[in-house]
């Protein structure tokens, strides 16, 4: 009968293989399971006695009564937390039961601020014992059995009692003592010989094969150790071990970076500095700052002929510019340099500088005149969507007396690779420095939906914004790793996290690549479910995009972009003729176009409202359109047209109740009547309200199809204003809350048979990919840019282990604990 190890932790279980730190991954401790923590107690996994407690509470190890010694590690690179959101239970010689509480943490603190929450449990004596059974790849619970250990005839140990004892005394320099990681070397290093070693400390001495022997030295930096060795290879055993233990073992680079402030909120660990995620992804690289130069400009003109002919020469020039960098873009890039476009001819603002210039100004002075009256309007209505844009403006000013004044603009000697650390970007200078291929951005001020951050996400640019005064701390080429799915950079990494990061980047990287040649192919999961991959697209260069990496459809079609920025609504030959090129463009696939999305953070000019108090709870989506029947009949007429019939679907933004899908299904059917189309035209819901999602089961017995949009979705959720950069640190859809919506949501479809799509941002985001398909997700549309990944992660997963992944995620805490597990699911592929 073996001896049963239970679990110490609730979580998930898994092989020593995912833990990416070679130590562990290895077994150059011993064998063993690790565990990704969804609780915060680590209790006894048998009766036994403790004989280590290391003083930064992150590890604990304990002897049954048969001899089997078990260490219990929380989590990677926890010793440096220096015992910050731990706290032992328990003390060295305290006798214990199973289940016993050991050590309590801060989950959320120790996730955010370790390099991984990774728990091995690691037999350290698997020379007296064998691990029978063992579980992995389940969700566990504490006490639940781990593994079975069977103790092994042991060898007849070589005793090196006879021959010479030689030792020699070293000064520690590992700036945590003997912990875990420095044990498995120091033990490593003695099996490389016949000599019997052992480290003595004091009254303490302990075998320098036993990793808990070398723990329960207690040993600290700078003390003083004895290294003994007796054998036949005695004298090489103890130089190898005292060159050993003279060095910090690659420890120190970690425990010398100087400590950056975080932010209360943000448990993060020395080194790190949290920020908004702007656009996801993983960078590393040296930082590159970015200081934008004053332009100065003369108040006097001189006179107004002269400045009127500088203006226009500088519009010119500037629209020249503007031209040249959208001929050839797409995408976000294209639409935000046509936004420019329009501001450079803007009539208001050229009218306004003339009229400074005519009394006497300068053509400079003037132009920045003009732009700092539009942005003090703009402040004035509180908009903070609007807020946002004023980014334009000030670029548009910048790049004008750029020209007018001859000053060269900031970011031309970035180089390839980078991480660019800026205040704030203008979104011409990232265009201009994307040409020049940074590997990211970070960024002390911006917004998460600002152009930059649009623009980053387009261009799949890793991107953290928001992220506070730390962010001047780093200087010129420290080396950095930009984590944009954590929301976090490290400086000054240490060794192991930098392994860890390139071992995460070059799976990403051979990901991608595997996605690319794969890009065109349907997508079905490791186990055979169908699951569409569609895009999101707001433009025909859009569409083409996303047909040129695999969409094979589209399920957001972003009406608006035909509305906003325009005096009067586009007529119904406009809009058909629009969603006609995109309908073409996607080549019969299936495209879902969404009716006229306005208000809130998207108002039109020609569509007035009374001023409302909380536009987001106001006129929006479908309670505009319901409103003026004129722009939905025209829309909707507009889409009736579109060839071949049944191509496109129509969805309702901003659903409430059932009546809203009833209203528009009947104008459907009546304008089918009129126009004599026969084909049926499927109508589908948006879920973006928490009354949609929690009613999904009536809307889903009417409507054809439901697609989720989590942008609005965790606003409402959550009660945070997507568009306020204030709270938008916390408006993560990742939040249990929001995901217990989308999993309830897909639970009330499928009473009907009805399948569910996501078309929000947290489809175009890598971790929440296998929630998603878990939680019953069959489509999901994504930004253009990673419509192949998608295809490539759902390629990797099977649906069962997708659903235990999901179960687990609706059991954690907070955004930050989903993330967690997100990513320890990740390693674990
Ligand atoms: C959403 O709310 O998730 C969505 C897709 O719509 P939008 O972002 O356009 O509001
Ligand atoms: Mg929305």
């Amino acid at each position: 009968m073996g001896l049963i190890i239970t679990s110490p932790l609730r979580g998930w279980a898994t092989t020593l293989d995912d833990v990416p730190d070679p130590v562990f991954a290895q077994r150059m401790m011993g064998d063993g399971v690790a565990i990704q923590p969804l609780g915060d107690t680590v209790v006894a996994p048998f009766d036994g006695e403790v004989v280590t407690l290391h003083e930064a509470g992150h590890a604990v190890s304990l002897r049954s009564a048969e001899g089997a010694e078990v260490l219990i590690h929380i989590g990677l690179d926890t010793v440096m937390l220096k015992g910050e959101g731990f706290t032992p239970l328990v003390a060295i010689g305290d006798t214990v039961a199973r289940g016993d509480p050991l050590i309590r943490f801060d989950l959320d603190a120790v996730a955010l601020a370790a390099t991984s929450l990774i728990t091995p449990v690691i037999v350290t004596n698997a020379e007296a014992f064998a691990i029978g059974r063992r579980t992995t790849d389940a969700a566990i619970g504490a006490c639940e059995a781990l593994m079975t250990l069977v103790p092994v005839q042991a060898e007849a140990r070589r005793r090196s009692d006879d021959g010479i004892l030689v030792e020699q005394a070293v000064t520690l320099s590992l700036p945590h003592g003997i912990h875990a990681r420095p044990a498995a070397r120091i033990g490593e290093a003695a099996r490389g010989f016949e000599a019997d070693v052992h480290l003595v400390k004091g009254d303490k001495r302990g075998d320098a094969r036993s990793t808990v022997a070398l723990l329960a030295l207690g040993t600290a930096f700078g003390d003083e150790i004895v290294v003994q060795a007796r054998g036949d290879d005695a004298e090489a055993a103890l130089a190898a071990l005292v060159a050993l233990l003279a060095t910090d073992m690659g420890e120190a680079a970690a425990a010398v970076v100087a400590p950056l402030p975080a932010t209360a909120a943000s448990p993060l660990r020395a080194g790190q500095i949290g920020g908004v995620i702007a656009s996801p992804g993983l960078a590393m690289g040296p930082a590159a700052r970015l200081r934008q130069t004053e332009i100065a400009v003369a108040r006097e003109g001189a006179g107004a002929a002269e400045e009127r002919a500088a203006l226009l020469a500088a519009r010119e020039e500037v629209r020249a510019m503007i031209a040249a960098r959208a001929d050839g873009a797409s995408g976000s890039v294209a639409s935000v340099m046509q936004a420019h476009l329009a501001l450079i001819d803007d009539p208001e603002l050229i009218a306004a500088a003339e009229g400074r210039i005519a009394a006497g100004n300068s053509a400079g002075f003037a132009w920045r005149g003009a732009i700092h009256d539009q942005i003090d309007a703009i402040r004035a209505t509180g908009n903070a969507h609007l807020i946002e844009r004023i980014d334009d403006l000030i670029d548009i000013e910048r790049q004008m007396l750029a020209v007018l004044t001859g000053t060269p603009l900031d970011g031309a000697n970035i180089a390839a690779g980078v991480i660019v650390v800026a205040e704030d970007l203008l979104p011409s200078q990232l265009v201009a420095l994307a040409a020049q291929k940074p590997a990211g951005i970070c960024l002390r001020r911006g917004g998460p939906t600002s152009h930059v951050a649009i623009l980053c996400a387009g261009m799949g640019l890793p991107s953290l914004v928001a992220m506070g005064d730390a962010l001047d701390e780093i200087a010129e080429g420290t080396p950095l790793l930009l984590d944009a799915e954590l929301g976090h950079v490290t400086a000054a990494p240490s060794a192991a996290g930098t392994d860890a990061f390139t071992a995460r980047l070059a799976k990403r990287d051979a990901r991608r690549e595997a996605a690319q040649a794969a890009a065109k192919d349907a997508c079905h999961s490791a186990d055979g479910t169908r699951i569409e991959i569609f895009a999101n697209v707001g433009s025909v260069d859009e569409a083409r995009a996303a047909a040129t990496q695999g969409a094979e459809g589209s399920g957001l079609v972003r009406s608006e972009f035909l509305f906003l920025d325009r005096d009067t609504a586009p007529s119904e030959d406009e809009q058909h003729a629009a969603y006609q090129g995109i309908a073409d463009a996607l080549a019969e696939r299936p495209v879902i176009v969404r009716l006229l999305d306005i208000g809130g953070d998207k108002p039109a000019a020609y569509i007035p409202f009374d001023a409302e108090e909380n536009p987001a709870l106001g006129q929006r989506g479908i309670r505009v359109a319901l409103a003026r029947p004129d722009l939905l009949e025209t829309q909707l007429r507009a889409i009736l047209r579109i060839e071949p019939a049944g191509q496109c679907k129509i969805m309702i933004p901003m659903v409430a109740s059932l009546d809203e899908l009833r209203q528009v299904r009947a104008v459907v059917e009546r304008l089918r009547g009129e126009m004599g189309i026969a084909a049926p035209v499927e109508v589908g819901v948006m879920v973006e309200t928490p009354a949609a999602a929690m009613t999904a089961d009536l809307l889903a017995a009417e409507a054809d199809f439901l697609s989720i949009g989590t942008n609005d979705l965790t606003q409402y959720v959550l009660a945070m204003d997507r568009g306020n950069p204030a709270v938008a640190a916390g408006a993560d859809a990742m939040h249990p809350a929001v995901l217990r919506m989308i999993g309830e949501t897909c639970r009330l479809a499928a009473v009907h048979g009805r399948w569910v799509g996501v078309c929000g941002g947290l489809a175009s985001d890598p971790a929440a990919l296998p929630i998603l398909i878990g939680l019953g997700v069959t489509e999901l549309s994504a930004v253009p840019g990673f419509v192949a990944e998608a295809k490539q992660i759902v390629r990797g997963l099977s649906l069962p282990e997708a659903q235990a992944h999901a179960a687990l995620a609706l059991q954690c805490k907070s955004a930050a604990e989903v993330r967690a597990l997100a990513r320890a699911f990740e390693e674990t592929r």
